[in-house]
């Protein structure tokens, strides 16, 4: 295992050592390249921007030389999973449907970063189309877990987290849909967000489950993702769904939120069956920890939990299966040239680009969404999704914070979920239902197992509160001391 020593530093305080012209934008994002090259064998990185970097880091170095402002995030480099939409790169989504799409228009997510003077490096391996929980869906190669590499690095996004973890970037940019960015943080020993749905615009990321898909960061702390966030979110034109930021932004007077006083609810449907004795334990001892900090924590129940991985597999493959009918052999990506008609160029392009697990997702979102089947399962899903809703509204009537486990195991061997559907999907149990909610949820790490791979703790509130999430997280990262 690599040194796990954040040699970077704060995101912070790398921008401003570049704006006072201490450190060189291009050393940095030089420093980068030469990890990514170092740190191969992990395959984390699908492509590496280089020109475009470079490019990008004189233009930095230019305006510090000319006094001129470069930004708030100016020179720090970062990757982005391959499934946004970035300049200078194929955006591939991990899966051979967009080999060779160069995209014509950029995210706004990096548009948003890039103003502010951060550098994209690199593009991260992915679960193909975002589906998975361990990059063993991607179509490429599978990544490895920094702290074993017979292990998963946690998925969809486990490339960015693995990227983070080894220190190739400061940060990097993942997406969450059932968990995609907390279960990979937890397997990594990273601080992963997912915003309120609606906190961060999607426009430039390969859809998923539109009613779903978050983005958000995977860093080595609190402090950094509070920073990340406040220029990534806030209202896009370009995605209706969109909604204000919080008006005293994220990171400026973050505080720890006193934990004297802080009322918690521990999830209980979380806390039962199936859940590794170590990941128990290490919640528990958090628990304790809080406690003896003078926070009241209570177990809480919300009913309706165990139906939520359900729930969330069968909207988000009616979802998958809508957002991926526009993958025709036509427009996007992967056509093929033999087809002597329409009809056989779609049975072919998509029979041949699309993997089994976008295949899977298709034929059942289809299947709820037919005529007949329609009422038995997608109008139930919704009202399960409802209830889930108002369980989540009830408990913050009563507490500020829910925490739990992220994922019922550490990180699990390559392999030994991959031929078994289910029990991949059986290791969203506990991140899917803050996706169906649209709350801000977040992985933070708090201990190891008895193999020294991550445990994260899972931290939730209710809607728009991203910055009470942040300052809770804040106060359990210096209380356990655990952040990178
Ligand atoms: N593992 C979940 C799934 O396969 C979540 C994926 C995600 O959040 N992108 O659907």
């Amino acid at each position: 295992m690599p040194a796990m020593d954040n040699d970077w530093g704060l995101v912070a305080d790398i921008a401003s050592s570049v704006r006072s012209g201490r450190v060189s934008a291009i050393s940095l994002v030089n420093k980068s390249f030469e990890l990514i090259e170092k740190n191969k064998s992990y395959q984390t990185i699908i492509a590496v921007l280089k020109k475009e970097a470079v490019m990008r880091a004189k233009m930095i170095d230019r305006a510090v030389a000319k006094n001129e402002d470069p930004g708030l995030l100016a020179g720090v480099p970062f990757i982005a999973k391959d499934n946004f939409l970035v300049a200078g790169a194929d955006t591939t989504a991990a899966s051979n449907m967009l080999v060779g799409f160069n995209p014509p228009y950029q995210s706004s997510v990096i548009n948003r970063l890039e103003a502010a003077g951060a550098i994209c490096v690199a593009k991260a391996n992915l679960d193909a189309f975002a589906h998975g929980a361990s990059t063993e869906n991607s179509d490429f190669f599978v990544s490895k877990n920094p702290y074993d590499q017979n292990r998963v690095p946690g998925g969809s996004s486990g490339g960015s987290a693995a990227a983070v973890a080894l220190q190739l970037a400061p940060f990097a940019l993942g997406s969450d849909t059932g968990g995609s960015i907390r279960q990979p943080a937890s397997f990594c020993g990273l601080f992963g967000l997912k915003p309120t749905y609606g906190l961060v615009s999607r426009s430039g990321v390969v859809a998923m489950g539109s009613s779903l898909d978050c983005i958000g960061p995977l860093c080595s702390n609190v402090t950094d993702a509070a920073l990340i966030l406040d220029v990534i979110s806030g209202k896009d034109e370009l995605d209706s769904t969109t909604i204000d930021k919080d008006r005293s932004g994220y990171s400026k007077g973050l505080k720890p939120a006193p934990l004297k006083g802080m009322k918690i609810g521990l999830i209980k449907e979380y806390m039962g069956e199936g859940i590794q004795t170590e990941v128990k334990q290490a919640v528990v001892s958090t628990v304790d920890k809080l406690k003896k900090s003078g926070a009241i924590v209570s177990e809480i129940s919300l009913p309706s939990l165990p139906l939520a991985l359900a729930c969330y597999y069968i909207i988000c493959p009616a979802e998958v299966s809508s957002n991926l009918s526009r993958y025709d052999g036509v427009r996007y990506g992967f056509s093929a040239d033999e087809a002597t008609n329409l009809e056989e160029s779609y049975l072919l392009s998509r029979g041949r680009g699309f993997g089994m697990e976008a295949k899977r997702r298709i034929m059942i979102g289809t299947y709820v969404l037919s005529s007949g089947y329609y009422d038995a399962y997608y109008r139930k899903a919704q009202t399960v999704r409802t209830k889930i809703i108002n369980d989540f509204n009830r408990a913050f009537a009563d507490v500020d914070l829910l925490i739990g486990p992220v994922a019922p195991t550490t990180a699990f061997k390559i392999g030994s979920k991959n031929q078994d559907p289910l029990a991949m999907y059986l290791s969203d149990v506990m991140t899917v239902a803050a996706s169906l909610a649209g709350i801000p949820a977040a992985s933070l790490p708090i201990d190891k197992d008895n193999d020294g791979l991550p445990i994260g703790l899972q931290l939730m509130t209710s809607q728009r509160q991203d910055k009470r999430l942040l300052s809770a997280a804040l106060s359990i990262e210096s209380m356990t001391g655990y952040s990178l």
